[in-house]
């Protein structure tokens, strides 16, 4: 993991929750282990989890208080910890904003990937309408809007379409299947298609075209949108 990404495990059960820690930390991610719903709200207001494990149950409070809380301010994934047979609050931890549940007791395994799939969820959330930039490039994937040094460049909508799936995985290869299905809705559109498209964006937005340092070719497998410093 590149980045540090921050659990918060809100769990009054001290034995579930040190094992809920221990498990987190040997998969790479920063565990903070609390017990009331006090100090969760506290610690999520000092660490700014990227997501919480969070059980119902607790001493000064109830869980879907902090659903609640939570999805007021962000998306920050939720996954609930629930007992068996408590169907009803399953159903109403995933309607005030939860993103999955687990049932205790659970299986550790089960867990993390369950808590990977909500980490992911999220990323693609936040990725619906951001703006990335790179070299000169501001790219508005919401507005639909590019701009080179501030100024804005006419883009065809499948240019954009190309562009924006790139950028929308910055600094990541991008298969080229994936690239023609997205915007040709088709795999087995032609991959010539692509290079057309391509060397038009490159010609659009590229210091120098014959030289790309932006969109760069993975051979034979896709292409990719350099995250470069924005000070070039
Ligand atoms: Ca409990």
């Amino acid at each position: 993991m590149a980045i540090e990404t921050t659990i918060l495990v809100v769990e009054d059960d001290a034995s579930l929750r040190r094992s809920l820690e221990v498990t987190l930390k040997a998969a790479g991610y920063v565990a903070v282990g609390v017990g009331t719903l006090a100090d969760a709200r506290r610690m999520r207001a000092h660490y700014k989890p990227q997501a919480i494990l969070l059980d119902l149950g607790l001493p000064d409070g109830d869980g879907l208080d902090l659903i609640g809380a939570v999805r007021a301010d962000d998306l920050t994934p939720i996954v609930v910890l629930t007992a068996r047979d408590a169907e009803h609050l399953k159903v109403l931890a995933l309607d005030a904003g939860a993103d999955d549940y687990v049932t205790k007791p659970f299986g550790l395994e089960e867990l993390l990937a369950r808590l990977r799939a909500a980490l992911r969820h999220a990323v693609q959330a936040a990725g619906s309408a951001p703006i990335v930039r790179t070299g000169p490039l501001e790219i508005d994937l919401g507005a639909r809007m590019v701009k080179r040094y501030g100024s804005e460049v006419e883009l065809s909508p499948k240019e954009f379409e190309v562009l924006a799936i790139l950028a929308s995985r910055l600094g990541k290869v991008v298969r080229h299947q994936e690239l023609l299905k997205a915007a040709w809705g088709s795999e087995r559109a032609d991959i010539q298609y692509l290079r057309v498209y391509v060397s038009q964006l490159r010609a659009k937005l590229e210091r120098d075209p014959q030289r790309s340092a932006l969109i760069v070719s993975d051979h034979g497998v896709g292409y990719r949108l350099m995250a470069v410093s924005s000070t070039q």
